[in-house]
């Protein structure tokens, strides 16, 4: 049975000191057992990756951008080099997250290419899909889904590891969590068009507005993989009790 993983995404949150901090109480409050069943992926601010990967390298817990470049090099000013993530020892990469989608105009077709070159450097990428409320009011949520899907995963290696993310942009940092209905029904959709798609080695995390008081819930349904997690994951308490829905 795959390991259950519990993504954070700490956005513009955390300096260096506190990114070593986070890692330090949490590694303290975390034992081999957790990572017999669990993952743990923490994606920092970037300029907190490298302290991070300080206090994190000899732990299984895995750390990564939030947001990677096409190119690993060039003259791209601004713009973040996988290639060196990896040389501090980044192994993962968030990809199309919805704030990278709706406020800095990130395409199907560019997401695709950083899938792709995720997959050629073997960095496990987390890739973001989901719908607006506005599409979800539109009863187009699965339509925008599986055009996502399928733009971002077009000509990838099906053999690779892949994580999806299923994020409602509606549910992001609002307070209000998918209902049960509504996960448990993406999840099963995108569980046939990624077997359809022939992956072989994929899972499937939900995030929006996850807390501890909803994480055990979501968790038990079908498909469901695992979490990406933003404000609840910046406190090592909450973003354990969230880890911990089993105890
Ligand atoms: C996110 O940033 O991807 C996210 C799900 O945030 P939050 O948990 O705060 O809704």
């Amino acid at each position: 049975m795959n390991k259950k993983i519990f993504a954070a995404n700490w956005k513009l949150n955390k300096t260096p000191d506190q990114a070593a901090a986070f890692a330090q109480d949490f590694l303290a409050k975390t034992s081999e057992k957790f990572f017999e069943t669990k993952e743990a992926f923490i994606f920092p601010q970037n300029f907190s990756l490298d302290k991070l990967s300080q206090n994190l390298k000899k732990s299984p817990v895995r750390f990564g951008p939030q947001q990677i470049h096409i190119e690993v090099k060039g003259a791209f000013t601004g713009e973040n080099s996988l290639a060196i993530a990896q040389s501090i020892g980044s192994t993962i990469c968030l990809i199309g997250h919805s704030e990278r989608r709706q406020i800095f105009s990130e395409l199907n077709s560019s997401i695709n290419k950083k899938v792709l070159l995720s997959q050629s450097l073997d960095t496990l990428p987390v890739l973001c899909i989901g719908e607006s409320l506005e599409q979800r009011q539109k009863n187009e949520t699965l339509k925008v889904c599986f055009e996502q899907l399928e733009a971002a995963l077009s000509a990838v290696n099906l053999s690779k590891r892949i994580v999806v993310a299923y994020e409602p942009v509606w549910a992001i940092g609002t307070g209000q969590v998918a209902s049960l209905d509504q996960v448990k029904e993406v999840h099963a959709e995108l569980f046939q068009k990624m077997t359809s798609m022939n992956f072989k080695n994929f899972q499937l995390i939900y995030g929006g507005s996850v807390k501890a008081d909803n994480a055990k819930d979501l968790i038990a349904l079908d498909h469901v993989d695992g979490f990406l997690i933003g404000g609840a994951s910046l406190e090592v308490t909450s973003f354990l009790d969230i880890c911990n829905f089993d105890s």
